[in-house]
């Protein structure tokens, strides 16, 4: 394992600016802030990829004030993977700032195969928690979400099961993702009676993929639950790197992804027209499109990926222009229509 090669590991200690730049937002109506930005990690941390790069992406969001690190059982490939990753670098690197970071993993889509290893059974999601924090070496993480809902399994159900992993000191709170508006309010209905801290609302949300104005938002709103905005990219196309081509190493270009070509050609009149607004703000596409996320009513955080420390950098950076002007909105509305 190349982290355990001690020719290469050098002692990490975390950038003493580190909350120097960052924003933290609350979470609703709790008590936990995360950062307005926050690193995902559905991919670039498998075994598939590079183990020191991985390090590299993690302490460079640290150093960032990212504190808030989005995982989830099946992350990879393959499945499990992300998490075992994240647990060695985690002992490595991060056992002195274990209270200064919020994690968070999930369980709801398809992790072992049988009856029992995926949607929103308690048996799923009860043996799913306890593998989670078994892989990353954790004793309980801050977030334990559903990943999507279930429609064969009584809410009731799922929720009750969340319920008892906090009980069991698993998890410090809860969020469901991919749920519509009803669904959401039937559950923050379950956990309020259970007195559960239903945190967040994990959202597919960025200026090609917006579902969620239709509804979810105004929810979450009235139910006073945060917003996390996951893709808030479109998985690399709302950045600068697919102007000139697809590049070789690139996830539109990469096996076991969920972008390809063909995805990138059809949004590239649209990228385009982004990019050229964004070089007139002086952002890059990357940082506007973030930018975008923030400036929208009740986003507590833009979940970004990356595959580069530099790349977290960049986007990081959108928090230095967060204004839009009327014309500017509209602009962006006209382009992406
Ligand atoms: P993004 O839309 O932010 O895409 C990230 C990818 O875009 C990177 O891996 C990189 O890809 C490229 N990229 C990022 N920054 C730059 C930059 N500055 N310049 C050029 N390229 C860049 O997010 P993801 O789709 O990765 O999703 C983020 C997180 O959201 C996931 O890790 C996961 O935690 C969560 N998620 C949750 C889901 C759910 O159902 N709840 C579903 C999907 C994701 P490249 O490899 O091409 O460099």
């Amino acid at each position: 394992m190349e982290i355990n090669d001690k020719t290469k590991y050098t002692e990490y200690q975390g950038s003493p600016n580190r909350y120097d730049t960052m924003k933290y937002n609350r979470c609703g109506n709790s008590g936990l802030q995360i950062p307005a930005i926050s690193l995902g990690f559905w991919h670039n941390f498998g075994f598939v990829d590079s183990l020191l790069n991985a390090r590299n992406i993690m302490r460079t969001a640290f150093d960032l004030g990212i504190t808030h690190f989005d995982l989830a059982n099946n992350y990879g490939p393959p499945y499990g993977s992300a998490e075992e990753n994240f647990g060695l670098i985690l002992k490595k690197d991060f056992k002195n700032y274990r209270d200064e970071l919020c994690i968070a993993s999930k369980a709801g889509y398809d992790m072992w195969p049988g009856p029992y290893g995926n949607w929103g059974s308690r048996k799923y999601l009860i043996s799913s928690i306890d593998q989670s924090l078994k892989r990353m070496g954790l004793d309980y993480v801050d977030i334990f979400y559903h990943h999507r809902p279930d429609p064969n399994t009584p809410l009731e159900e799922t929720m009750l099961a969340l319920s008892d992993i906090v009980r069991q000191g698993k998890a410090l709170y809860v969020g469901i993702s991919n749920y519509n508006p009803a669904d959401t309010e039937r559950a923050a209905k379950i956990l309020d009676e259970l007195n559960v801290p239903f945190v967040l609302h994990q959202v597919k949300y960025s200026l090609f993929e917006r579902t969620v104005e239709n509804g979810l938002l105004d929810t979450l709103e009235k139910i006073d639950v945060g917003c996390i905005a996951f893709s808030p990219l479109a998985q690399g196309m709302l950045t600068n790197k697919y102007l000139n081509g697809i590049p070789k190493d690139s996830r539109a270009s990469k096996d076991f992804t969920y972008l390809n070509e063909d995805q990138v050609n059809n949004h590239m009149k649209k990228i385009q027209g982004l990019a050229a607004m964004a070089e007139n703000r002086g952002q890059k596409l990357s940082q506007m499109a973030i930018a975008w996320l923030l400036a929208q009513k009740n986003i507590t955080s833009v979940l970004v990926g990356a595959s580069s420390g530099d790349q977290l950098k960049e986007n990081v950076s959108a928090l230095d222009n967060l204004q839009f002007s009327e014309e500017e909105l509209q602009l962006i509305d006209n382009i992406v229509s």
